[in-house]
């Protein structure tokens, strides 16, 4: 397929579209395997459904992750294809807030990156673990470039293509009109990759994602255990807080890395950490292959 997606591929009949197998549950619904025919071709691809019923907000929400996903392309960004409507929709009796809304994303065969951590525990080389580093930094440098916070970066919101490349996913929470946002309104809030000035102030920037690049880091050395291991989320934050204390990296891990988490991403002060830009050129240059291991 060519990126971006032209007016006339974007919108994808239902009649075009074959729903396979279910592949997993998101906040507003399925995500479910489909093959569609686009351009006159058939392609798999990954459909999420919005539950029907929902009120207007968030159905509103459901389109601006996939408005906001439209206008990236990027290697290390999973692709949005298009979106499907639903023809011969009976007149009536259907409210237009009962209408399926659906977005055909591309496929990542390979699932999320926690669970092929877990899966491998232990067996993934350093070499891997290092690629797994770069491409990320280079999706969320994209990112940064385009001033998108994603507000959400954890290894179980990264998806792995066919060839194991990493495909940042999950805009849910992104946005890309504001570079700072007080938001207050989650109730279950993923305490282990917040900033300190998240923890605090609910105040989410582009340097809150480099933050939580530095777990995402930590995730992918120590196999996709839990951050912060046998840490509730409330002694987590205090400790982060009142200790300033920080994770130690698993003895494996080669000391550059963990450098970059604690001195580059896990800076108390948002203008003291780095930018995603320069976190991916520090990350590619360990890659040179005097360092590969
Ligand atoms: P939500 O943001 O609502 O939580 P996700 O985008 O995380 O939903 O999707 C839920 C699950 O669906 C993921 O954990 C993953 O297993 C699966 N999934 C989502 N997008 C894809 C995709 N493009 N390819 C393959 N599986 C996907």
């Amino acid at each position: 397929l060519k990126y971006p997606i032209g007016k006339a591929d974007w919108i994808i009949s239902h009649e075009n579209v074959i729903f396979i197998k279910k592949l997993g549950e998101g906040a507003f619904g399925e995500v479910s395997l489909a093959e569609c025919e686009i351009g006159g071709r058939k392609v798999e691809t990954a459909v999420k459904t919005m539950r029907c019923q929902m009120t207007r907000d968030t159905r509103a929400a459901f389109m601006k992750e996939a408005r906001l996903m439209r206008k990236y392309s990027h290697p290390h960004i999973v692709r949005i294809i298009g979106k499907i409507i639903v023809k011969h929709l009976p007149k009536v009796g259907l409210a237009v807030d009962a209408h399926p809304l659906m977005i055909v994303m591309e496929m990542c065969p390979h699932g999320s990156l926690l669970s092929f951590l877990r899966k491998n525990k232990g067996k993934t080389t350093l070499s891997e673990r290092l690629r797994f580093c770069i491409e990320s930094a280079d999706g969320l440098a994209y990112l940064e470039k385009k001033q998108c916070l994603h507000r959400d970066i954890a290894a179980r919101n990264c998806l792995l293509s066919i060839t194991d490349q990493i495909k940042i996913s999950d805009f849910g929470l992104s946005d890309d009109k504001r570079t700072e946002m007080h938001d207050d309104t989650l109730d279950k809030v993923p305490v282990k990759w917040l900033a300190p000035e998240v923890m605090q102030d609910k105040l989410y920037s582009l340097k809150s994602d480099v933050w939580a690049f530095g777990v995402l880091m930590w995730e992918i050395y120590a196999d996709g255990a839990d951050p912060y291991p046998g840490m509730t989320n409330l002694v987590t934050r205090a400790k982060i807080f009142c200790d300033d204390y920080r994770m130690t990296f698993p003895e494996t891990t080669p000391p550059t890395i963990s450098e970059i988490a604690l001195k580059q991403c896990w800076a108390k002060l948002p203008s003291d950490r780095a930018t995603m830009k320069t976190v991916h050129h520090k990350l590619k240059d360990l890659s040179m292959p005097m360092s590969d291991v």
